[in-house]
């Protein structure tokens, strides 16, 4: 699976190449690496055709794996429906007719209710959070636990930083008005959005624009400025709502056949892990330096009014948030597990965010403000 060449096809170190040498390691040196196979590797994603941020986090992965291995791992990046649909790419690694995925996990929370966790949840963690609960918190550990059900080797691979909670046609002013609408929202979010009275539906990013022409849907949260610009959604609606209660600092994943990750060398294995990492970290300077100047465009250049959610919105939303992620707690145990360690995790670090972060970026405004 994934193997292009099943014989003695290697690249040996580009050192022992220069030397004309048989690898073996000079006098006081560690050992020479190991060498390393050809393999031609397919990546389904969830995203759009070159679609900037997290495609371009898909294709950092394959670029890093390539460069990394010198040459000897091809990934090949397959966008949304090329291979498979942006929905089946979890189903099509974990029977094998893909390597890997690159994708956001929320998606899958018809698997199990774990995966939005390591996503984002509504009133969650945010990107320095998330990746601190992922990394020495458990995060990790419990997702390798959960994935190795379905045959996958998760890695964190992509953040969207902070995202907003979506373009409205109308102004929610109350409640009432989120009663019937019709919104593009995935994951938990979607959930609470329903328990308000809202329909929710998760339409892949490339239906997100036609569905708000047609009439199809009357709202969609996608991303954040860069992103959402980069679709135009608002040529179709002008009001854009923070905060984005719902994904405070999404994380998106590679996942890799089990199978394939397990016929890897360490060495392999590290090049492909440290790919993802790298890839993530890319990713969330993109967002953050993007979204900035994006979100000038679109006031400046696009007349969008921005607002904030009312304050008993935010509270109702709050509300059905904590009751969405405690039913989903008590749906099976390992989404029990995930809860509690997550909820830890985030009681910790919300006290140490309230007196650094949050208290600084409120003083930071005396001293640089326009
Ligand atoms: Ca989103």
């Amino acid at each position: 699976m994934g193997l292009i060449n099943r014989r003695n096809l290697f690249v040996a170190g580009a050192a022992g190449l220069a030397a004309g040498c048989d690898c073996g390691a000079p006098e006081g040196l560690p050992a020479a690496a190991g060498a390393i196979r050809a393999r031609a590797l397919r990546m389904v994603t969830t995203w759009p055709k070159d679609f900037p941020g997290l495609g371009t986090a898909a294709e950092n992965v394959a670029r890093f794996i390539d460069e990394m291995s010198g040459g000897a791992i091809k990934v090949h990046v397959y966008a949304a429906g090329e291979l498979v649909g942006a929905f089946d790419s979890f189903d099509a690694v974990s029977n094998g007719s893909a390597d890997m995925y690159h994708g956001a996990e929320y998606y899958w929370a018809g698997k199990s209710k774990a995966y939005p966790f390591f996503t984002a949840v509504p009133f969650g963690m945010t990107a320095s959070e998330i990746i601190g609960w992922t990394e020495y918190g458990g995060g990790q550990e419990l997702w390798d636990e959960l994935s190795a059900r379905f045959n996958i080797k998760p890695f964190v691979a992509a953040n969207t930083g902070h995202q907003l909670a979506g373009w409205f046609k109308r102004p929610i002013n109350s409640l009432e008005d989120l009663r019937g609408l019709k919104i593009r929202m995935p994951g938990v979010g979607g959930e609470v959005m329903r328990r308000i009275g809202a329909s929710a539906v998760a339409l892949p990013g490339g239906e997100i624009y036609a569905a708000l022409q047609s009439g199809a849907i009357d709202a969609a949260e996608w991303v954040g400025p860069w992103n959402d610009l980069a679709f135009g959604f608002h040529r179709e609606a002008k009001y854009y709502y923070w905060p984005g209660f719902h994904e405070p600092g999404a994380q998106c994943a590679a996942g890799v056949n089990l199978d394939v990750w397990n016929s890897f060398t360490a060495q392999e294995q590290a090049i492909v892990k440290s790919a993802c990492h790298r890839a993530n970290y890319l990713c969330l300077a993109e967002f953050t330096h993007f979204n900035g100047s994006a979100l000038e465009q679109l006031v400046k250049e696009h007349g969008v009014e921005v607002r904030k959610l009312p304050d008993d919105v935010l509270a109702a939303l709050a509300r059905e948030s904590k009751a969405v992620l405690e039913e989903a707690a008590a749906s099976d145990d390992i989404t029990r597990r995930v809860f509690e360690s997550y909820k830890a995790e985030l009681l910790r670090v919300q006290k140490w965010s309230e007196i650094s972060d949050e208290a600084f970026m409120t003083a930071r405004r005396t001293v640089f403000s326009l």
